[in-house]
């Protein structure tokens, strides 16, 4: 740090450098954020100084969070919902098994979450000292039944379910997992960290959440498919006393308890999302996935005439293509034509995410270029 600070231009000058030196997400197909709406933008610089760590001091921003998480209850189905504005999706799924561990009277105890299961259930692993057990995929990349029935036993103390996986954008069968929690008394999280604001909006209508009677919990990302600013992430959960589980005390606060697993927390994240929920409404959010399932469906028809397949017919605005040598693929569209793309664990596929940052235009200048690739090998 310089002894003196610098001038208003040389800073400004820095940061243009460096936010110069970011990718813009026009040719980005690999990322599930994208540019935040406006008024998300205008709501959380509003905020910016509001601290939900401690919001007896913030009456107003914690109103505005109260009813943003009923408004993603409602969306999922549940009329009283209990939970609070997260940093994303990995902190929804630490308290959600944070919730069954601590609940829990096993001494070993273990929680079953399917392969294709989100990283961060790596991380809760290891912070929270817990066997996660892994369930085997059916053809569909959806989560076996029966793989995850044979892996319960007494010491298991919950299901997760994926409602839109991260590489596949597919949808666990829920309604099954939630019939198997209800018969073994075990929790069930839904991770839709992804799908939870996609998946209402499908013209294809899924049971994935709290009308299914074992669902206990909900992961879900307004910094995703919701449009609100990073870092904003919901977790939800169908009964109170499974947030009172996540209780700290706070001994010099406004509050006398906590539930978060962060101190200080954003309060511009909850008026951001607020902004953003409240003024699209169910009718701009369906407009804007009808816009990005249009998009998935050329991509996919485009590769097809490629002669490229997707590994599955989409469910969602993730595609995944089935070609020879993802990994120089990857490279090769990053280096020579500067398009962004990941590839899926297992197997290693093509993955592409279709979120509104994209255009016809720039998909078919993405397929020219996917072609000449694949042609010259
Ligand atoms: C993105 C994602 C997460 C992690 O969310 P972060 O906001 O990156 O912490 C978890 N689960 C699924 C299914 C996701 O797609």
């Amino acid at each position: 740090m310089n002894e003196k600070g610098i001038s208003n231009q040389k800073l400004t000058d820095l940061l243009d450098t460096a936010k110069s030196n970011d990718v813009g997400y026009e040719r980005v197909l690999s990322a599930m954020c994208t540019y935040p709406h406006d008024v998300a933008v205008q709501a959380h610089t509003k905020f910016i100084e509001a601290n939900m760590g401690d919001p007896g001091l913030f009456p107003g921003t914690y109103s505005l969070e109260k009813e943003v998480i009923n408004m993603m209850g409602q969306l999922l189905h549940c009329s009283s919902v209990h939970g609070y504005i997260t940093t994303g999706g990995t902190e929804s799924n630490i308290q959600a098994l944070r919730t069954m561990v601590n609940s829990s009277n096993v001494a070993n105890p273990n929680v079953i979450v399917p392969e294709s299961a989100h990283f961060s259930f790596d991380k809760i692993a290891n912070i929270l000292g817990i066997e996660v057990k892994k369930a085997e995929l059916d053809s569909k990349f959806k989560v076996d039944i029966g793989s995850v029935k044979s892996l319960i036993d007494s010491n298991t103390i919950g299901l997760v379910g994926i409602a839109g996986s991260t590489e596949f954008g597919q949808i666990d069968p829920i309604n099954s997992l939630s019939d198997i929690a209800l018969e073994n008394n075990l929790y069930l999280h839904v991770d839709a960290a992804f799908g939870g604001f996609v998946i209402p909006f499908l013209e294809t209508s899924y049971h994935f959440d709290f009308v299914l009677d074992g669902v206990t919990s909900i992961a879900l990302d307004p910094h995703k498919m919701g449009f609100s600013t990073i870092p904003s992430g919901g977790i939800l959960f169908r009964n109170r006393e499974d947030l009172n589980h996540l209780q700290t005390h706070t001994p010099y606060l406004t509050i006398s308890t906590q539930s978060s697993l962060t101190g200080t927390r954003s309060g511009a994240s909850v008026a951001a999302t607020y902004a953003v929920m409240s003024y699209l409404g169910k009718e701009g959010y369906r407009q804007i996935v009808k816009q990005c399932m249009d998009l998935t469906n050329d991509l996919v028809e485009g590769a097809k005439k490629i002669g490229i397949n997707p590994l599955i017919e989409p469910v969602m605005n993730v595609v995944t293509l089935d070609v020879q040598d993802p990994d120089t693929l990857r490279a090769r569209l990053r280096d020579e034509f500067g398009w962004y793309v990941s590839i899926t664990r297992n197997p290693r596929a093509l993955r592409l995410v279709l979120m509104p940052h994209l255009t016809h235009k720039n998909l078919d200048l993405f397929l020219q270029d996917l072609e000449k690739l694949v042609k010259i090998g």
